[in-house]
C-alpha cells in the first residue's frame, strides 16, 4: 500500500523532470555559442593562412616574372655578341666575344635553372592556395549553417526555459521543506558528475553511483514510507513505482 510519503516523492520525480531538462537547456544555451566562436576562431585561422599562401605565391610569381627577363636580356645580349663576331677580323677580338658568348650560355643555364625550380614552387604553392581556399569555403559553409540552425533552434530553447521556469515555481512550493532540502543537496552535490536530485535502485545498488542502499530504504522508497538520500552521492531515492508513471 502507499505509505505517508509517496506524493513527496511524486513531487520529486516530477521536479527532477523539470530539473533535468532545464539543466540541458542551459547547457545547450551557454555551449553552442561558445562553439560558434571557436568555429569563428578557427575560420579566421583558414583565412589567415589563404593570405600567407596566397601572398607566397605572388612574390614567387614576380620572382619568376624577373627571371624571365632577365633570361630575355642574356639572350638579346648573346645575339648581339654573336652578330657582332661575323664582323671580326682581330683574334684578341674574336676570342674575347667567343669568352663574353661562353659566359653568357653559363650565366642563360643558371638563371633558366632557377626560372625552372621557381615555376614548380609557384605549381606547389597554387596547389596550396587551392586547398587553402577550399577549406576556407567549407569552414564558412559549415559556420553559416552551425549559425543559422542556432537562429532558429535558440528563440525555441528560451521559449521553452521560460516555460519550465515557470512549472518550476509550480511544483517547488507544494514539496515538504526537508524533502526539497535533501533534494538540493543530492542535485547541487559537487562529488558528483551529474546534477542531479534523485536516483532509483537496481537491486540495493544506487543507480547512480552504485553505493550499496540499506534494504529497508529500498523497500520504504518502493511504497513510499520514507524518505532517505543515498550515502554515496547524497541523491534522494525514489522508487521504481514512481519511475513507471
Ligand atoms: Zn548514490
Amino acid at each position: 500500500m502507499a505509505g505517508l510519503y509517496v506524493e513527496h516523492l511524486a513531487l520529486l520525480v516530477d521536479l527532477d523532470r523539470l530539473d533535468q531538462e532545464l539543466i540541458g537547456l542551459r547547457a545547450e544555451q551557454r555551449d553552442v555559442p561558445k562553439a560558434i566562436a571557436a568555429r569563428q576562431a578557427q575560420l579566421d585561422g583558414l583565412i589567415a593562412e589563404q593570405e600567407r599562401v596566397g601572398a607566397l605565391l605572388d612574390t614567387q610569381k614576380k620572382t619568376n616574372r624577373d627571371g624571365e627577363r632577365e633570361l630575355e636580356l642574356i639572350e638579346r645580349r648573346s645575339a648581339r655578341a654573336r652578330k657582332r663576331l661575323d664582323g671580326l677580323f682581330v683574334s684578341s677580338q674574336i676570342e674575347a666575344t667567343e669568352k663574353e658568348i661562353a659566359a653568357l650560355a653559363e650565366q642563360k643555364d643558371e638563371v633558366e635553372f632557377a626560372v625552372l625550380e621557381g615555376m614548380e614552387e609557384a605549381d606547389a604553392l597554387a596547389a596550396a592556395l587551392a586547398t587553402a581556399q577550399q577549406a576556407v569555403l567549407d569552414g564558412q559553409s559549415e559556420l553559416s549553417s552551425v549559425m543559422s540552425a542556432w537562429a532558429a533552434r535558440s528563440p525555441e530553447v528560451a521559449a521553452r526555459l521560460d516555460e519550465l521556469e515557470v512549472a518550476q515555481k509550480q511544483v517547488v512550493p507544494k514539496i515538504h521543506k526537508d524533502t526539497l532540502r535533501m533534494y538540493m543537496v543530492g542535485l547541487e552535490n559537487r562529488q558528483n558528475t551529474q546534477p542531479r536530485g534523485i536516483t532509483r535502485s537496481d537491486g540495493i545498488n544506487c543507480t547512480m553511483c552504485q553505493t550499496d542502499l540499506p534494504v529497508r530504504w529500498v523497500n520504504e522508497a518502493r511504497v513510499g514510507e520514507g524518505v532517505h538520500a543515498c550515502l554515496g552521492c547524497k541523491r534522494v531515492l525514489v522508487g521504481k513505482v514512481l519511475e513507471e508513471d
